[in-house]
């Protein structure tokens, strides 16, 4: 049991810092995405093993063995979250890569304000494909309509704000989304997104973090809200239902 949890916990942990190389690399267009990792600040190579996720980190004190650096907390962040979601998830192959997938768009729009299409993309083979290897056809008719159904609704707010409260990658990852958390879910999630959304740009607007011109990324509300969704969407549901 303990070896299980353990395991889990490993292997999040290693894919957890091939996709904080991955989103740090792939919007700064640094073409070498497998390529050995860089000091920030010395440019030198990390050495093989000063760069074992998460425990060189700790060892090195969150420094550069070469110029003592600090190393940025995002390696060790991403790796823990990342860890702890594989140990949720369990060995289910198709959430497993769903959650990289949403993790990689995550990071990249909330460090980045840029949806790259190319993961939607990704997302929504991984999502098809598995519906194709369980045949279910009604549901994927209802998943497609869903995804429609959403981007649909955030092209209006696209739309009605001139772009300026929705950016077009997140009309294109509303399909994504609809698609998995289907359809009688689908309003409650864009609720709980724009919501969340609404109170965290609140209070970073009170803590001076925020004025109220920035742009914030849409996108991790989007991400942060599926699995609430299809946890608790239906007790939400059922909740508004009864008053
Ligand atoms: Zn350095």
């Amino acid at each position: 049991m303990f070896l299980l949890f353990f395991l889990k916990f490993i292997i999040g942990i290693v894919i957890g810092s091939f996709i904080a190389a991955l989103t740090y690399r792939y919007p700064k267009k640094i073409s070498n995405i497998y390529g050995r990792s860089f000091c920030d600040n010395c440019k030198k190579q990390i050495k093989w093993f000063d760069n074992i996720p998460l425990l060189s980190f700790i060892f090195l004190g969150g420094r550069c063995r070469d110029c003592s650096g600090r190393i940025s907390l995002r390696y060790p962040a991403i790796e823990i979250l990342t860890a702890v979601f594989f140990v949720l998830i369990g060995f289910n192959i198709i959430w497993l890569i769903l959650f990289c997938i949403l993790e990689v768009i995550f990071i990249i729009d909330l460090e980045n304000q840029i949806i790259p299409d190319i993961f939607v993309f990704i997302g929504l083979a991984v999502v098809i494909l598995n519906f194709q290897f369980l045949s279910q056809g009604v549901i994927i008719f209802n998943s497609a309509l869903a995804g429609l159904v959403c981007a649909s609704f955030l092209l209006l707010v696209h739309l009605l704000t001139k772009g300026r409260g929705m950016g077009l990658g997140d009309v294109k990852f509303a399909v994504l989304g609809g698609f998995i958390v289907g359809l009688p879910l689908s309003p409650i999630w864009l609720l709980i997104a724009f919501l969340t959304g609404a109170v965290v740009g609140i209070i970073l607007i009170l803590v001076g973090k925020a004025k109220l011109k920035s742009k914030i990324a849409f996108g991790p509300f989007l991400i942060a809200a599926i699995p609430i969704t299809l946890l608790w969407g239906q007790k939400i549901i059922d909740i508004l239902g009864s008053h």
